[in-house]
């Protein structure tokens, strides 16, 4: 029997252990492990959002949230069926904490400290194209000029955290 420890993921702050199929990053000569890939490559682009600096806790060690809204406007409605893999798949992410879906409009209330644009930008996509191909377009462009975004907290400012918009 091999010794297991359990680690809290850095970046959703769920319980994870590490064996062999761990998904672990190095960095600075720790290693941190995580409970999912999207949280290792959210981790990776902005470190210090999760680890802070001498003895000062990192945004993610105090709590906080950086929740953000995008309202995309669809070409035309999209089936019951499609709402319904989109909100499920979306789901699946880390960070995402509502998904609303109206006719041709859909909203996403998402975390940033745990999700960016980017990792949602290609969910959608993917989702879109186990449909068919045209769908994962119309997602993308969907999301890339969205129509509304509200930040409901400043917390970006201070953290330092962009995204390519
Ligand atoms: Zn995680």
């Amino acid at each position: 029997m091999t010794l297991r420890k359990s680690f809290r993921c850095p970046v959703c702050h769920m319980g994870v252990e590490n064996n062999i199929d761990s998904i672990a990053t190095e960095y600075q000569g720790r290693t941190f492990y995580f409970c999912s890939e999207q949280c290792r490559d959210r981790f990776s682009m902005n470190v210090h959002l999760y680890i802070g600096a001498r003895g000062i806790p990192s945004p993610k060690q105090h709590g906080e949230t950086i929740l953000k809204c995008r309202v995309l406007k669809l070409e035309q409605p999209v089936t019951d069926e499609v709402a319904e893999r989109i909100n499920r798949e979306l789901h699946e992410m880390m960070g995402i904490k509502e998904v609303g879906i109206n006719g041709d409009r859909v909203h996403i209330v998402y975390d940033l400290l745990e999700a960016t644009t980017r990792q949602i930008e290609e969910k959608l996509e993917k989702i879109g194209n186990k449909v068919s191909s045209g769908l994962g377009a119309v997602l993308k462009r969907a999301f890339i000029h969205y129509i509304e975004e509200t930040a409901l907290d400043n917390l970006e400012h201070s953290s330092n955290t962009h995204s390519h918009h």
